[in-house]
């Protein structure tokens, strides 16, 4: 116990230093509108190339840099390395371009003025709010007060979207849907997993295509891995899909190599 303290205290001071030190790096996984089969947004996901021990994901260091509060300047770095990246790719490929970014609970907590940096390095970037979606989990709206609904509401102002990350695995409280302003539902990996031998979650996933859409909302696979998965998911009318049969996570060049064959197609 004492060796696991001791090794989690240095990785919180390795952490700490390794903003200064340009250790983070961010992964884009396409996220793929399945009716024209083509690119329409990527998660920025986050790695941590330590110098000793190799890179890391982000399993590994987000809860300790939320238990520690060192997750409010790694996310406003996420925030804004990849809406840079973000703006890049909408004016040099295509303009309807979309980044997707998680946000831990942590940070929305301790966040009410940060929404104000935000958007303003949205300007910054000329990326418009439109460009971005935000990634929260339900965990955020079962804490939720008013602060949250504000943040909400400010992100609609600014044009941001948000999704409900990992649908499914919480309490999926529909009430939640219609209370907040949420745009898209992604539905967790563990129901895609199972779709093609489980009639349970099949069904499940079908319901909540349905559900969502008649909520108004849209909707997001994770973790589709196999075309069986892909033809069922067009078959419930999913609007989108990500996972390792699209692509995995990638550094921001290969991303780049993936959107440009992708436009030399048209
Ligand atoms: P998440 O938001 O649910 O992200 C999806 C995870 O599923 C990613 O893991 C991704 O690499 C993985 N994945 C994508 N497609 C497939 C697939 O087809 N099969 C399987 N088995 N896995 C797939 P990753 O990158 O290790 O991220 C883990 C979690 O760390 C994320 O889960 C998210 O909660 C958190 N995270 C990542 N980046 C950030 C960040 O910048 N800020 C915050 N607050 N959290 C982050
Ligand atoms: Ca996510
Ligand atoms: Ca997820």
């Amino acid at each position: 116990m004492q060796e696991a303290a001791l090794a989690r205290r240095q990785l919180t001071n390795d952490m700490r230093g390794a903003l200064v030190e340009q250790q983070y790096r961010i992964y884009y996984q396409p996220i793929i509108h399945l009716p024209s089969n083509r690119i329409a947004k990527a998660e920025a996901l986050i790695r941590w190339q330590h110098p000793a021990h190799g890179l890391i994901y982000p399993d590994a260091f987000i809860p300790i840099a939320e238990e520690t509060g060192i997750i409010s300047d790694i996310g406003e770095w996420v925030y804004r390395t990849a809406t840079q990246q973000a703006a890049h790719w909408r004016t040099g490929y295509f303009k309807d371009f979309q980044i997707s970014i998680n946000k831990s609970p942590a940070q929305l907590q301790q966040n009410g003025n940060r929404l104000v940096a935000w958007c303003k390095q949205l300007q910054k970037t000329e990326l418009p709010g439109e460009g971005v979606v935000v990634e929260i989990t339900e965990g955020m709206l079962m804490e939720a007060s008013d602060d949250i609904k504000s943040i909400l509401l400010a992100y609609r102002d600014a044009g941001i979207q948000v999704a409900l990350d990992d649908f499914g695995t919480g309490y999926s409280s529909l009430s939640y849907l219609s209370r907040f302003d949420i745009d898209y539902i992604k539905i967790d990996q563990s129901f895609i997993r199972n779709m093609a031998t489980s009639k349970d979650d099949m069904d499940l996933c079908e319901a909540i295509v349905a559900m969502a859409h008649k909520l108004g909302l849209k909707v997001v696979a994770e973790g589709v891995e196999t075309e069986e998965q892909k033809a069922l998911l067009i078959k419930i009318g999913c609007d989108f899909a990500q996972g390792f049969l699209f692509s995995k996570p990638l550094p921001p060049e290969e991303f780049e190599e993936l959107l440009k064959k992708m436009s030399g197609e048209t």
